[in-house]
């Protein structure tokens, strides 16, 4: 199987399965900046800001809690359906220069799921592969290998030449399989020259 890491959503897989971020979380983050906010009202020293401070742990360690499970669940589930597992090696340097797809990642824990991954595997006797991330998985057809120019991000989805249709995460999940499986069978890394 291969895995997309998401900006839309947390992961999507070869198979066209989208799975979104935990539930709540859009909440939890809100409640989260409420009781930030709180703190920085008390007076420093005071009891109230020992209560505040309490309470804000209290959100954080439940989000994390909740994060953590539904990484857990999902890296479960995919290491026990699949012998092959092939995600793509992104680096978190090459992301800071979009903010926003910064945040998306890390909101997805992105790393967490990858490491979960890893390890799993180990347990069940399957392969992580990861594969180069200046493989230009968005913008090669999954069906006909032909390559688009310019896919910018906000394009979700797009027509090959060859009439397929496209999900931009499914049709790179669809390609992050394939560079994987050539470097299973090879034995050795895939490192397309950069553009
Ligand atoms: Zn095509």
């Amino acid at each position: 199987m291969g895995i997309d890491a998401g900006v839309t959503s947390l992961v999507t897989l070869s198979t066209g399965e989208k799975v979104a971020n935990a539930g709540h979380e859009r909440r939890d983050r809100e409640r989260l900046a409420r009781v930030q906010r709180a703190l920085s009202r008390k007076a420093k020293g005071s009891a109230n800001r020992a209560k505040a401070r309490a309470r804000v742990a209290r959100v954080h360690g439940r989000i994390a809690d909740r994060r953590r499970d539904h990484l857990h669940q999902l890296s479960t589930r995919i290491i026990r359906e699949n012998q092959t597992v092939v995600v793509e090696d992104l680096a978190v340097r090459n992301m800071v220069r979009n903010r926003a797809l910064a945040r998306a990642i890390s909101d997805a824990s992105w790393s967490e799921l990858r490491r979960m991954l890893e390890y799993k595997a180990g347990w069940y006797g399957r392969e992580v592969i990861a594969v180069d991330r200046w493989y230009p998985s968005s913008k090669t057809c999954s069906f006909c290998g032909a390559r688009v120019e310019v896919l910018p991000l906000t394009v979700r989805e797009w027509a090959c030449r060859c009439g397929v249709v496209h999900d931009r995460d499914v049709n790179a999940a669809r390609n992050i399989l394939a560079v994987g499986l050539t470097v299973s069978a090879c034995g050795d890394g895939v490192r397309p020259p950069r553009s």
